[in-house]
């Protein structure tokens, strides 16, 4: 899997991971905001610090404190206010590790969270408080994969993180290899929000080792706004599609930054006809500790769904899920 090219290819992403925005004043100032003009900015991430990389910068408007990029990045005074219901594990997903990255929720299928790092810090995530991980990536895998080897149930490996696609090639070859030999395996998905950041992190080297796997291939991106995707993320997440790798599209429901049919409609219409993207889930935030905020209620999204099944085909209306601690599967709250 390294060649010349991809070390090549490898070196753009990296830089541009590196290159991050971790200063709100830098942000402000790259989008010729002033502080005041933000009346909800915090300078204080916590824990959970400013992190965006150029690229996505790139898509955001120029002096428009609303822009629904920016309020997905940018730090807000009310994170710190606490609220009744929220807590900062709500899906109790440190009870349903069977070991150390590996959760296993779900019948037939486990997620394996490859990294706790990220390339973009969403102010909405329902894993913004879980502990730091200071062991490096790669060190929780041979229990994970000694457990998905003797449950031969699971038919399919999701692997997420944080983001795994933060991981360079050579440490995803080897977990794409070890799962590959397991026999009982027939699914290989990552969930990645990365390449919508960063669209050069979506090499071919990348694509052609997906493709080639003998596992059925699928990518899961999280794009929550038409407006996060532009030309250069749009070609790069079609060759996904065109190389036979499933494609399918995650938002979350953020109070502010897509709760309109209008919003949704047109992140649908661009998902598939841009993108070449099936809208998959559009799932009710969390009650995460510091996200109240952003939250919609069960009810306003049903609403929003039944006006989304008004003005676009079937197949573009995402379904409306929530996910709940201890529950066999996602919940459907509307499709
Ligand atoms: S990329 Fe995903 S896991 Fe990472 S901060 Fe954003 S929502 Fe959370």
């Amino acid at each position: 899997m390294v060649t010349d090219n991809s070390v090549a290819e490898s070196s753009h992403w990296q830089v541009e991971l590196r290159r991050a925005i971790r200063r709100p004043e830098q942000l402000l100032k790259l989008l010729d905001l002033k502080a005041e003009q933000l009346g909800w900015l915090s300078d204080d991430g916590g824990d959970f610090p400013l992190r965006v990389p150029l690229p996505f910068v790139a898509r955001m408007r120029s002096g428009d404190p609303t822009d629904p990029l920016l309020r997905q990045v940018l730090c807000d005074r009310r994170e710190w206010h606490g609220t009744a219901g929220y807590s900062t594990d709500p899906l109790a997903e440190s009870s349903a590790n069977p070991c150390p990255g590996l959760l296993h929720k779900y019948h037939g299928r486990v997620l394996l969270l490859a990294t706790h790092s990220c390339a973009v810090h969403c102010r909405y995530c329902f894993r913004r408080h879980f502990p730091q991980d200071t062991t490096p990536p790669g060190a929780h895998w041979e229990a994970a994969l000694t457990y998905i080897t003797e449950h031969t149930e699971i038919s399919e490996v999701i692997i997420s993180g944080g983001d795994p696609l933060i991981l360079r090639d050579s440490l995803l070859e080897t977990l794409f290899s070890a799962l590959e030999v397991i026999p009982h395996l027939r699914g290989l998905r990552l969930h990645t929000r990365l390449p919508v950041v960063i669209p050069a992190r979506i090499t071919d080297t990348l694509l052609e080792r997906l493709a080639k796997s003998p596992l059925r291939a699928t990518m899961v991106v999280h794009i929550n706004h038409a407006q996060e995707i532009d030309a250069t993320l749009a070609q790069a997440l079609r060759r996904v599609g065109q190389l036979g790798i499933g494609l399918l599209n995650q938002s979350v429901l953020l109070r502010g930054i897509n709760d309109s049919a209008k919003t949704l409609a047109e992140l649908s219409e661009t998902l598939h006809y841009e993108a070449g993207i099936l809208p998959y889930y559009l799932h009710l935030p969390d009650r995460v500790a510091g996200t109240a905020h952003f939250h919609v209620s069960a009810a306003e999204g049903r609403q929003l769904i039944a006006q989304l099944r008004a003005i676009l085909p079937g197949y573009l209306v995402p379904r409306l899920v929530r996910e709940e601690a201890g529950a066999a599967a996602k919940t459907v709250i509307a499709s």
